[in-house]
């Protein structure tokens, strides 16, 4: 009944990291992304709290952030009509970041750092 399972929530991101493998499987980074959450002590994404391109807010629970192996955070407008689902940074596809439950958040909070680089959209 604990509020802050870390086995659960650690649970519910490799089950994203295989979905993610499912559709991406011939990316290394990702690759290499997924097994450093499956086997470190720290399994969280950051979270980013806005979209690299246009600095529109995504908070945790939207569903509008896109985000790429390496957690390059984009909205969904940018993600599909800027960057045709790439990540200009790394040239990854984007998919939709998964919302952490609110009752987690307290616990794992997201990041507060904003990466805003609009030179990298605009060259996307
Ligand atoms: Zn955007
Ligand atoms: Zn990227």
């Amino acid at each position: 009944m604990a509020l802050h399972d870390r086995s659960q929530s650690r649970s519910s991101i490799t089950a994203w990291c295989d979905a993610v493998f499912h559709v991406i499987r011939e990316t290394t980074p990702c690759v290499s992304w997924c097994s450093r959450y499956r086997s470190e002590e720290d399994p969280m994404l950051e979270l980013r709290p806005g979209c690299e391109c246009c600095d529109c807010d995504l908070p945790p629970e939207t569903d509008q952030a896109m985000i790429c192996s390496f957690e390059c955070t984009f909205c969904q407008s940018c993600a599909t009509q800027k960057l045709k689902g790439l990540c200009p940074n790394c040239g990854g596809d984007l998919v939709r970041r998964p919302v952490r439950p609110a009752r987690y958040l307290a616990e794992a909070p997201p990041s507060s750092q904003r990466v805003f680089k609009p030179a990298g959209c605009a060259t996307a």
